[in-house]
């Protein structure tokens, strides 16, 4: 049996074909570039491009899989979190294909797939782990107890910590934008501060908040008071120190967090996911905490539909008509 999944959370039109045991057939992106020049998402043209796309990136998904609507066991679609018109075109689409071939629908949550991305094969990691999930709008630590959706503490997985501002992926883009790099800053800024000392300057780590909890607007300010301090042509000539910092400071918020996890919980395998887990040092650092570090494909840390089809191999189908009436939650659904 095989599912098709359509994830347009964000800015990305993804599409993805995965069969019952995890093994992903097909897996397209489309990226939207339109966003680069205004420093960020914008929530209208990211709705309209996915309309345009989604079409396109639905038949590639199928045609690369060899596989037509009427195989499918189902169609799986991300619900929420994210910017509710740009879900709204992915559920749309979805609840109308799924209808037309009288196929069960299964809503996912975003965060239930980029935790399932360590679910597809061919090295899926089984539960109970620890994984954290650091991506562009979350940063949470959580205990992965099964495969399944249900969050809390007696549920598939409880959540130990998360962001109480500013989300990883955030620091990053923001702290890339400070220094004049593109958007999204992430890349961009790992690939600066491999020229740059990480002890030039100090910047603060695992900022005051109790438990296990995050926070990185303090850190975000820090870098700008830096800049200030040292003038326009201090901070160009010494750009690659200030992010080789920077992404120190996050790096060990971020492992410091997930050091206290371990030894609280006694569960030592580990799993990253979301986009800022396809940081470099980020990997390095928590692989000497964890040696066996699990993490997925680059491609599946940042949005992807192969993510999504793996969760919904273990989510709720809703056969049809059920799921007509089913709407897009832009958040908060998990009683976080
Ligand atoms: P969410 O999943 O919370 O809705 P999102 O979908 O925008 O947010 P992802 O696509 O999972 O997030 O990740 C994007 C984020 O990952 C961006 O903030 C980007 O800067 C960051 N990122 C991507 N690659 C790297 C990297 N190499 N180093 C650091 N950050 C990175
Ligand atoms: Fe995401």
């Amino acid at each position: 049996g095989l599912l098709l999944a359509i994830e347009t959370s964000c800015d990305d039109t993804c599409a993805a074909v995965v069969a019952r045991d995890g093994e992903i057939r097909s897996n397209v992106i489309s990226s939207q570039g339109v966003h680069d020049r205004y420093g960020g998402v914008v929530p209208e043209v990211a709705s309209r491009h996915h309309l345009e796309l989604i079409e396109t990136v639905v038949e590639d998904a199928l045609a690369q899989a060899g596989t037509t609507l009427p195989q499918l066991d189902g169609i799986a679609v991300t619900q929420g979190p994210g910017l509710v018109g740009a879900l709204l075109v992915g559920v749309a689409t979805a609840k109308a294909l799924a209808a037309a071939h009288r196929l069960p629908l299964v809503p996912v949550d975003h965060l239930h797939g980029h935790v399932a991305a360590s679910f597809v094969q061919p090295d899926p990691i089984e539960p109970p782990f620890l994984i954290l999930i650091a991506s562009g709008g979350h940063t949470l630590l959580a205990h992965v107890k099964d495969h399944g959706a249900r969050w809390g503490r007696d549920g598939s997985i409880e959540v130990l910590g998360s962001t109480r501002d500013d989300a990883a992926g955030e620091a990053f883009d923001k702290g890339a934008r400070l220094l004049g790099l593109g958007y999204p800053g992430g890349p961009a800024l790992q690939r600066l501060a491999a020229e740059g000392d990480p002890e030039a300057f100090a910047f603060p780590v695992a900022a005051q908040v109790p438990g296990l909890d995050f926070s990185f607007s303090g850190l975000k300010t820090a870098l700008l008071y830096k800049t200030r301090e040292l003038g326009e042509e201090e901070t160009e000539r010494r750009r690659a120190d200030l992010a080789a910092s920077y992404q120190r400071a996050i790096v060990e918020t971020l492992a410091r967090r997930v050091e206290r996890a371990r030894a609280e919980t006694g569960i030592e395998r580990l799993a990253i996911g979301g986009g800022v887990a396809a940081n470099g040092p980020l990997r390095e650092r928590l692989r000497r905490l964890a040696p066996d570090l699990h993490v997925p494909p680059r491609e599946l840390c940042t949005d992807n539909a192969a993510m999504i089809a793996s969760a919904a191999r273990f989510a709720q189908p809703v056969a049809f008509p059920g799921y007509l009436s089913l709407d897009a939650y832009s958040s908060g659904e998990r009683g976080l």
